[in-house]
């Protein structure tokens, strides 16, 4: 199958008593026993549920995988990961990640004994250069968030495992999706989703999805899952099926629109700096067009005017690009790091690799990009 085609049958089936085209949101905790110690297929809801089965079946074939699993949020996706390690462990892990992640990452994990080295993941000698005899997994996040950056999958793969086969390597595949790049195929072990974005895509739920190609971590994985108990609930495995079925039609416009907004902004005036990997200029335009099938929806951007006022200006001023956190909805988001969704991070650590306070995020839409590009130059000029 196509991708496609997977994005709508991927993994289903219809339901076997009634033909259900969709599968009905099975709004049930438990399930009848045959005989004591005679379950059936499915037992208890924290181990299974039908709706949720569907959603993982299609979350593992859309990244060409063997198995999936949805959680009550990206970040209890991350955790369960994190869970699979031990104390002494070491990480590598981006320097430009989503500020949850390095909230998890040095405010949970570090100290139960857990290491973590950042490193600039667009340079991929480094990562090579900073595994150790302790280092268990490599986490990346491609395009970067906020600032765009890209690594090289493939290479980074290759040259770990070369260095050491048994070493994981996740990537946190929200900004790009399936539709853009696979990394299970090209060579990561694990894939993450914060499926609260462009998965589900119409900003409606909070959830997060692995998926994996090796049937001995999938166990793994599951037993965290079931054990620890973070799972995804079945009205939401629904939605995020719903979502999943128009995520190739709804990609191709956010790259489209991506595109044209990017162009836009690079050409004005009072733009300093776009950040956007479908840009001839961006550092790894060559890496992003070989690895992706285009270029997404998110866009960043420094205005010239590099002051507070400016700056707050323009996020007050538009309006059909909503203020708000999180991103790959239908609707057009704008988001200002520095006090949003990278908040979190120490300004140091945010300065070093260049989250200023000028930095702004957009989560570009699939509405007209007319009435886009007239939003953006409206606010631009108040
Ligand atoms: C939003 C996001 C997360 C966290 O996911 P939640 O669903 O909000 O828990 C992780 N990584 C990236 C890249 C994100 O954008």
């Amino acid at each position: 199958m196509k991708f496609n085609t997977k994005t709508i049958h991927g993994g289903q089936k219809p339901e076997p008593i009634t033909g259900a085209v969709m599968p009905p949101v099975f709004m049930t905790s438990t399930y009848a026993h045959t005989a004591p110690g005679e379950p059936q297929e499915f037992e208890y809801s924290r181990g299974g549920n039908p709706t949720r089965t569907a959603l993982e079946n299609s979350f593992a074939a859309i990244e060409n995988g063997t198995h999936g699993f949805a959680f009550s949020s990206g970040m209890a996706a991350i955790d369960c990961v994190l869970r699979t390690l031990s104390p002494g462990d070491e990480i590598i892990a981006g320097d430009d990640l989503y500020g949850g992640t390095h909230r998890m990452f040095t405010k949970l994990f570090q100290k139960y004994g857990l290491e973590f080295i950042f490193v600039d993941v667009s340079k991929e000698v480094r990562v090579a250069a900073a595994i150790t005899k302790r280092t268990k997994l490599v986490w990346l996040e491609t395009p970067t968030n906020p600032l765009m950056k890209i690594a090289d999958i493939e290479v980074i793969c290759t040259a770990v495992k070369e260095v050491n086969p048994a070493i994981l390597i996740a990537v946190d595949n929200t900004f790009a999706t399936p539709y853009l790049q696979q990394p299970l195929t090209l060579g990561a072990d694990i894939v993450m989703h914060s499926a609260t974005k462009y998965l589900g895509g119409h900003s409606d739920i909070v959830m997060g999805a692995l998926m994996v190609k090796d049937a001995k971590l999938a166990k793994e994985l599951h037993f965290i899952q079931f054990a620890a108990g973070a799972i995804a609930g079945p009205m939401d495995s629904f939605l995020a099926l719903r979502g999943i079925k128009t995520l190739h039609i709804r990609m191709q416009r956010h790259c489209e629109n991506g595109r044209a907004v990017a162009a836009f902004l690079k050409n004005h005036s009072k733009v300093e700096a776009v950040f956007y990997p479908g840009l001839e200029d961006h550092p790894s335009h060559g890496i992003a067009k070989k690895q992706m099938k285009d270029f997404g929806g998110m866009v960043s951007f420094r205005l010239k005017d590099a002051s507070e006022e400016a700056t707050f200006k323009f996020l007050k001023g538009t309006k059909l690009f909503t203020l708000a956190e999180s991103l790959g909805g239908v609707e057009s988001l704008v988001n200002h790091p520095v006090t949003m969704s990278h908040a979190s991070i120490p300004e140091a650590a945010r300065l070093k690799i260049g989250i200023t306070a000028s930095l702004i995020r957009l989560s570009v839409g699939i509405e007209d990009i007319a009435d886009l590009l007239t939003d953006l130059e409206n606010a631009l000029h108040t």
